[in-house]
């Protein structure tokens, strides 16, 4: 995520702090020194300081169920809305997401459970105040954590509960339809958290945005899986497209992109690929470096290379996560095709235009797929001859 820094690593998992957070730290400091001087200060930072380590607590806790059921996780961030953690796919298997699910809010229920007999008290849920003693301080700790355990449970993606409510669902129908009615209840509960909001807190108000939003694209990922289920890379690649050589300059292909109306260039030295460059790398580097400059320094060449029968559906979700463009497809060292995001949305909006028993049969009809068309891009462009005059009309 942009405007995070890392804090640390574990268990090959990133954890990061979103850049926010700092301000939050400022204004609750602030606010605590104002009631009750430096002391205010010290406690209000410790308390906004230990309400965090709970939270990534609680991503953790997701985190290693899920690496133990056989999910990656790529990051944990901390932001100030609370803790995401990014999940390499999303488990399929309703039980595995049950466990998963359950395994954050649980860290919570723990830590109360272990503080509690510290407090000396009655534990309140939504009661978080100021500390301003270790009892105060510690009893506050036990309301967070009761809060954050009921208040993950709301039944809405991206919450614990939403993901819950689905995987529940899931045991009686399929993935994407239980995927559909966990939205559909979280986007009806988001409208409701805006409504009483807007009389009562703003605070309800952007998370019933943020619910609602999150559910909506929890759903259209789940719902493009489906569709790109029993695809393969091959199947929707570009087949025809331009290269250009490592010499040429990014002037070169930023004309390219209207000439062509391709975005992305594969960068190939005779037959062997050594990287793409996008029109934005392209764009940037002629603005900072001079319209000159040759591709091979603008071009990204870590882009890892697809072999042509992978799945599309776990491709779709590294070019998610990982922001690729574009990735070349590669057989026995050859570059044979590209796919970018435009394929798959266009291979989508096809599909979504057609009839559905006319949409295209998985696994039924696969035709032997043409060779690929592979142009290098004219050296020059080809000046337009002038226009000729048209004709004198003739004489009537
Ligand atoms: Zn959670």
């Amino acid at each position: 995520m942009r405007w995070s820094l890392k804090i640390g690593r574990v268990s090959g998992i990133g954890l990061y702090l979103h850049v926010t957070l700092l301000l939050l730290f400022a204004l609750i400091g602030y606010a605590g020194f104002v009631e009750m001087g430096t002391r205010g200060a010290v406690w209000a930072l410790a308390l906004v300081a230990s309400v965090l380590a709970c939270i990534l607590l609680h991503e953790l806790g997701h985190s290693l169920i899920a690496q133990r059921l056989g999910v990656q996780v790529r990051s944990i961030t901390l932001l100030p809305i609370g803790g995401v953690a990014a999940l390499k796919g999303i488990p399929e298997k309703p039980w595995h997401e049950i466990a998963i699910t359950l395994s954050g809010p649980t860290i919570n229920l723990a830590i109360a459970a272990v503080l509690l007999p510290f407090t000396g008290q009655m534990p309140r849920l939504f009661a978080i105040s100021m500390p301003h003693d270790l009892s105060s301080f510690l009893a506050t700790m036990v309301n967070a954590n009761l809060t954050l355990f009921v208040f993950n449970f709301i039944p809405a993606f991206p919450m614990d509960g939403g993901r819950l409510l689905r995987a529940v669902l899931a045991l009686v129908m399929s993935f994407p339809r239980a995927t559909v009615i966990a939205a559909t209840v979280g986007q009806v509960l988001a409208i409701g958290f805006v409504l009483v909001g807007l009389k009562f807190s703003l605070w309800l108000v952007i998370i019933g945005v943020f619910i609602f939003f999150g559910a909506e694209g929890e759903e259209k990922v789940v719902r493009t899986r489906g569709l790109l289920r029993d695809l393969v890379v091959e199947e929707v690649m570009a087949r025809d497209f331009v290269v250009l050589a490592p010499t040429a300059t990014v002037m070169r292909g930023l004309e390219m992109v209207y000439h062509t109306g391709q975005d992305d260039f594969p960068v190939m030295d005779g037959d062997r690929l050594l990287g793409i460059v996008t029109r934005q790398d392209m764009l940037d580097t002629a603005n900072q470096r001079g319209p000159d400059t040759p591709v091979v320094e603008a071009m990204d060449s870590e882009l890892p290379p697809l072999p042509p029968h992978t799945r599309l559906s776990d491709v779709y979700e590294t070019m998610m996560t990982e922001g690729y463009q574009s990735l070349p497809v590669v057989q026995d060292d050859r570059l044979i095709g590209l796919l970018s995001h435009d394929n798959i949305s266009r291979y989508l909006l096809v599909q979504s235009g057609l009839k559905p028993a006319r949409r295209r049969a998985a696994g039924r009809t696969r035709t032997p797929a043409p060779p690929p068309v592979i142009r290098d891009a004219p050296p020059v462009a080809v000046p337009r001859s002038p226009a000729t005059p048209p004709p004198p009309a003739s004489p009537s």
